[in-house]
């Protein structure tokens, strides 16, 4: 709680007349079931000797599963833990271990924070980057960013990587082994894309923004309808279809809209929430829960009724699979107002994305919206709905970009 929020990324400034650079996509993309022994004659085209980065538990199992398929291809691995957290000191440490060990490609292994530090660690000695997720809570192992947090879990900064990684392999036998808690939050971190992205591209009318839209629209649409299945039949067809609607979809998106479909309030709730509550929830969770708090904002201060009946759909699908509707389901029932305050104004700082919703947040605007998740819809609202139609991003997008036959909320 010590850690201040820094301030090393600025919000977009990028202009039609400023250099465009995007980092869509990893450079390959190998999918199935039990795919590493395949894998890894490609991970030796990428270099000899790896340094695998992963958590203590995930490393017990490679040392079992991964190490053996490397060694068949005549690769000469080591491993290192990333520790506490994708933190400065387990970076500093990482970067230790693969010089000393003279790595020539970094495999990361596990989850959001495993896959971040890899990442990061990769883009710091310029060495090639493989990422083998364990589970689909975060599409971390496609994404050209990584999220830095201090030792306790608090996030600090995110920063955004020079290429997305040379390599991602997806097993499905893998991410079957994973929590189904860790599914569940990664449908919530993916379906934020839509929730944030139609917020901060706002009025923007340029091809591949409005085409990472649609991907955005289409990622929602394939979470609301097949997640409830996709839970109850592990490693099903239709489950499979989720994964990769999580680790892979949700990637497309934030690759192809780059700076102009970044994340808005939900993520910026995230941050305030792990400044208070540590390992306690995952991200996916805390994000789901930020969508709800977004929507809040929307609805009461822009009496936004789109927003309100949104929230209400989400709310019916997040008790239907199990994402958190309010603090007391993330562990936060008992917080202090000062606590609560706390998380509201790191949410709050000059540099949050929060300040990417087209009007202004007031810290107690925030707080009442945080505890007011669940809340009815308000009827009054909706004699507004003429004033605000047209006036609202998403209520422009959807007469932008809404292709035919396809309703802006889905029925589910
Ligand atoms: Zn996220």
């Amino acid at each position: 709680m010590s850690n201040k929020f820094s301030t090393q990324p600025s919000l977009s400034t990028q202009t039609s007349s400023s250099l465009f650079t995007l980092t869509v996509a990893p450079a390959k993309v190998i999918r199935g079931s039990g795919v590493l022994q395949a894998a890894a004659a490609e991970i030796a085209l990428l270099g000899s000797r790896p340094l695998i980065v992963a958590g203590e538990r995930t490393l017990a199992i490679s040392q079992e599963n991964l190490l053996p398929i490397l060694e068949t291809q005549q690769l000469h691995p080591a491993e290192a833990s990333y520790g506490a957290d994708c933190c400065e000191a387990s970076l500093k440490s990482l970067r230790k271990a693969a010089k000393e060990h003279k790595a020539d490609v970094i495999i990361g292994v596990g989850g959001g924070k495993a896959l971040d530090t890899a990442k990061l660690v990769a883009q710091q000695l310029q060495l090639p980057v493989v990422t083998i997720p364990t589970s689909a809570a975060t599409c971390a192992a496609w994404s050209a960013l990584s999220n830095v947090y201090s030792e306790d879990g608090a996030f600090l900064y995110d920063v955004a990587l020079s290429r997305c990684p040379d390599l991602l392999i997806l097993d499905y036998d893998l991410i079957k082994t994973a929590p189904q808690r860790t599914l569940v939050a990664g449908i919530g971190d993916a379906i934020a894309k839509w929730y944030e992205a139609s917020v901060s591209s706002g009025h923007l009318q340029d091809t591949l923004t409005i085409a990472a839209l649609q991907q955005a629209r289409v990622l929602r649409d394939i979470l609301l309808q097949k997640s409830a299945a996709a839970l109850k039949e592990p490693g099903s067809e239709v489950w499979r279809e989720v994964v990769d609607a999580t680790v892979l979809l949700a990637g497309v998106v934030g690759g192809l809209g780059g700076a102009q479909c970044r994340t808005v309030a939900a993520h910026a709730v995230h941050n305030g929430l792990t400044h208070i509550s540590g390992h306690g929830s995952i991200h996916g969770e805390k994000v789901a829960f930020g969508i709800l708090v977004q929507l809040r904002l929307e609805e009461m201060l822009q009496n936004n009724q789109l927003a309100a009946s949104s929230r209400q759909q989400l709310l019916k699908f997040y008790a239907e699979i199990g994402l958190p509707q309010k603090l007391s389901d993330l562990g936060l029932g008992n917080i202090t107002l000062g606590e609560l305050q706390t998380a509201a104004e790191i949410a709050l700082a000059p540099n949050s994305d929060i300040h990417r919703l087209p009007f202004k947040v007031a810290l107690e605007q925030l707080m009442a919206a945080m505890v007011s998740t669940t809340a009815p819809i308000d009827s009054r609202d909706s004699t507004a709905v003429a004033s605000t139609e047209g006036t609202s991003p998403r209520r422009s997008l959807m007469n932008r970009v809404s292709p035919k036959g396809m309703s802006d909320e889905v029925e589910a």
